[in-house]
């Protein structure tokens, strides 16, 4: 994998932010229940390379289906900037929603379609 450019990010009032080695080229909207219901459009990076730079004591915890993923979203403002969860081979991965990091403009994306709703 090409070494990624560090970009950060966060809730909307500013209490959480976080830097993380995003792929603004490799990004996915996912149509299950949960991500369209937040607009995520999501980068996933290897939870060690994720870095929470403040904001951990301001975040609520939301689980549901399988219990796997951690959403995390900030008790202020309530906009979730990222998950925890680990991938199909076990690693520990970090789920960014890529509409919290600065300078991305949504429009310039192109997410590939992950039909989650279906699995
Ligand atoms: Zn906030």
């Amino acid at each position: 994998m090409a070494e990624q450019e560090m970009h950060e990010g966060g809730c909307h009032c500013g209490a959480v932010t976080y830097r993380a080695p995003v792929n603004l080229e490799a990004v996915m909207e996912c149509n299950c229940s949960h991500c369209q219901a937040k607009g995520f459009i999501l980068s996933f990076v290897p939870r060690e390379q994720f870095e929470l730079v403040s904001g951990e004591d301001n975040l609520t915890e939301y689980r549901f289906n399988t219990h796997k993923l951690a959403h995390l979203f900030c008790k202020t403002c309530g906009v979730q900037p990222f998950a925890y969860g680990t991938g199909p081979d076990g690693t520990e991965m970090a789920a960014v929603n890529v509409r919290t990091t600065t300078g991305v403009e949504p429009g310039d994306l192109k997410p590939q379609h992950v039909d989650g709703r279906n699995f």
